[in-house]
């Protein structure tokens, strides 16, 4: 059921008699040559269809922008910031709780959301309400090992097909391997951030255009993805999410909330 399609009698009658709401939040940017700018919010709003056949849970709109600094400078990339994207979903949130939301699950396809997502999640505990972020790349790990990946590569990729393999551009998925700008002959680029300098990965700062050209980061080649690993990584997860929503419900959020020595 989608907030968006209902009217405010039925939105009405469903928190009186629920508190669950999901909410999606993606980012518009550069995934690599080959994948659409939308790759993390397409992937969410996939999984959101698959889940709304099997779940009665109510669906907010996804918030289809995120906070993505370091790869603002690529064409089309629309980076809200941390500042803003915290208070934008924070308000979202703050509304769906004024209505009686107090279990919020936050499907979330990028990573640069993360920590404004803990921020808002800290805020609402307060308010005696449980944010849950559902970082779908990260949770499919561990539902298959194999499909462990990052930045634009293989999981990415495999999860885009499985939303509509015809988003790829394939002209452009070759299998040149992927070229980082080391700092220096002994100081090597690993990942966004990452170094290594003598075994040791140190952070250096800087946009994704200063740390490689392309614009995936892997490690996992985009080439290995396939539409079947994209249709069954995806299928998996909605409905991971959906069992994992239906125990949610179990929750309570008395005892869990207040079940610790400083009576907080
Ligand atoms: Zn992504």
């Amino acid at each position: 059921m989608r907030l968006a399609n209902i009217t405010w009698p039925k939105a009405q009658k469903y928190f009186k008699e629920n508190d669950m709401v999901l909410l999606g939040i993606g980012s518009i940017e550069c995934h690599g040559r080959h994948m659409p700018l939308g790759t993390d919010t397409l992937i969410p709003d996939k999984l959101l269809e698959l889940i709304e056949k099997k779940s009665d849970v109510l669906i907010a709109p996804t918030l289809p922008y995120g906070a993505c600094e370091s790869l603002k400078p690529y064409p089309g990339t629309i980076d809200l910031g941390s500042e803003l994207l915290y208070q934008l979903l924070y308000r979202v949130v703050e509304n769906l709780y004024d209505h009686g939301a107090r279990k919020i699950m936050i499907l979330n396809g990028h990573g640069g959301n993360i920590k404004t997502i803990e921020r808002v999640g800290m805020e609402f505990e307060k308010k005696g309400a449980i944010v849950v972020m559902l970082n779908w790349w990260l949770m499919t790990w561990d539902m298959n090992p194999a499909w462990k990946g990052g930045h634009g590569g293989a999981e990415e990729t495999a999860g885009v097909m499985g939303v509509d393999p015809s988003l790829i551009d394939y002209d452009e998925l070759t299998d040149e391997p992927l070229k980082f700008k080391d700092l220096t002959d002994e100081i090597k680029t690993t990942h966004f951030r990452n170094v290594e300098y003598k075994g040791v990965t140190v952070e250096v700062i800087r946009t994704t255009p200063n740390v490689t050209d392309n614009g995936w980061i892997g490690p996992d080649h985009p080439t290995k993805a396939t539409v079947e690993w994209g249709n069954e990584m995806l299928s998996t997860c909605a409905d991971y999410i959906v069992d994992f929503m239906e125990e949610f419900k179990k929750v309570d959020l008395q005892k869990a909330l207040h079940n610790n020595q400083f009576g907080y």
